[in-house]
Protein backbone atom coordinates (compact mmCIF):
# COMPACT_ATOMS: atom_id res chain seq x y z
CA UNK A 1 0.00 0.00 0.00
CA UNK A 2 1.03 3.26 -0.97
CA UNK A 3 1.96 5.90 2.18
CA UNK A 4 -0.39 8.62 0.38
CA UNK A 5 -3.49 5.83 0.73
CA UNK A 6 -3.23 5.27 4.37
CA UNK A 7 -5.87 6.51 6.95
CA UNK A 8 -5.46 7.40 10.03
CA UNK A 9 -6.79 6.26 13.40
CA UNK A 10 -9.44 8.65 13.34
CA UNK A 11 -10.51 7.42 9.78
CA UNK A 12 -9.93 4.15 10.80
CA UNK A 13 -12.57 4.14 13.69
CA UNK A 14 -14.82 6.24 12.62
CA UNK A 15 -15.20 3.45 9.49
CA UNK A 16 -15.27 0.74 11.90
CA UNK A 17 -18.12 2.57 14.56
CA UNK A 18 -20.60 2.08 11.85
CA UNK A 19 -20.46 -1.65 12.50
CA UNK A 20 -20.94 -2.31 15.54
CA UNK A 21 -22.45 -5.31 17.05
CA UNK A 22 -26.39 -5.20 17.60
CA UNK A 23 -28.18 -6.78 19.98
CA UNK A 24 -29.55 -10.07 18.86
CA UNK A 25 -33.16 -10.95 19.18
CA UNK A 26 -33.57 -13.52 21.42
CA UNK A 27 -36.97 -15.67 21.81
CA UNK A 28 -37.75 -17.79 24.87
CA UNK A 29 -37.98 -21.35 23.50
CA UNK A 30 -41.25 -22.70 24.16
CA UNK A 31 -40.17 -26.48 25.55
CA UNK A 32 -37.52 -25.58 27.80
CA UNK A 33 -37.39 -21.73 28.07
CA UNK A 34 -33.99 -21.28 26.94
CA UNK A 35 -33.26 -18.41 24.90
CA UNK A 36 -32.91 -19.34 20.95
CA UNK A 37 -32.81 -17.24 17.98
CA UNK A 38 -35.93 -16.78 16.37
CA UNK A 39 -37.59 -19.31 13.60
CA UNK A 40 -34.22 -21.59 14.75
CA UNK A 41 -33.99 -24.82 16.17
CA UNK A 42 -33.70 -24.86 20.07
CA UNK A 43 -29.75 -25.84 21.06
CA UNK A 44 -31.44 -26.73 24.33
CA UNK A 45 -33.55 -29.08 23.96
CA UNK A 46 -33.76 -29.63 20.17
CA UNK A 47 -36.74 -28.70 19.47
CA UNK A 48 -38.88 -26.70 16.77
CA UNK A 49 -42.25 -25.79 16.90
CA UNK A 50 -43.10 -27.95 19.46
CA UNK A 51 -41.88 -30.70 17.98
CA UNK A 52 -38.71 -33.11 18.39
CA UNK A 53 -35.85 -31.87 15.23
CA UNK A 54 -32.44 -33.03 16.84
CA UNK A 55 -31.90 -35.72 19.40
CA UNK A 56 -29.62 -33.57 21.30
CA UNK A 57 -27.77 -36.19 23.70
CA UNK A 58 -26.93 -38.34 20.33
CA UNK A 59 -25.67 -34.96 18.89
CA UNK A 60 -23.30 -34.38 22.07
CA UNK A 61 -22.08 -37.86 21.91
CA UNK A 62 -21.63 -37.31 18.35
CA UNK A 63 -20.04 -34.51 18.51
CA UNK A 64 -17.81 -36.25 21.42
CA UNK A 65 -16.46 -39.19 18.93
CA UNK A 66 -15.34 -37.04 16.53
CA UNK A 67 -13.40 -34.49 18.93
CA UNK A 68 -11.53 -37.52 20.45
CA UNK A 69 -10.64 -38.88 17.30
CA UNK A 70 -9.24 -35.90 15.79
CA UNK A 71 -7.68 -35.66 18.84
CA UNK A 72 -6.05 -39.14 18.37
CA UNK A 73 -5.33 -38.59 14.86
CA UNK A 74 -2.88 -35.59 16.08
CA UNK A 75 -1.26 -37.18 18.98
CA UNK A 76 -2.67 -34.89 21.57
CA UNK A 77 -4.50 -37.85 23.68
CA UNK A 78 -1.32 -39.12 25.67
CA UNK A 79 0.02 -35.45 26.52
CA UNK A 80 -3.89 -35.40 27.89
CA UNK A 81 -3.82 -38.71 29.86
CA UNK A 82 -0.66 -36.87 31.25
CA UNK A 83 -2.07 -33.53 32.31
CA UNK A 84 -4.86 -35.95 33.91
CA UNK A 85 -2.43 -38.22 35.81
CA UNK A 86 -0.41 -35.53 36.94
CA UNK A 87 -3.54 -33.27 38.07
CA UNK A 88 -4.52 -36.79 39.99
CA UNK A 89 -1.14 -36.58 42.36
ZN1 LIG B 1 -35.60 -25.59 24.04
Amino acid sequence: MVVRMRLNRSQTGSRRSDKGYKKKALVLCSECGARKLPHRVCNNCGTYKGRMVIDVNAEVARLEKRKSAKRAERGEETSDEKKTVEEKK
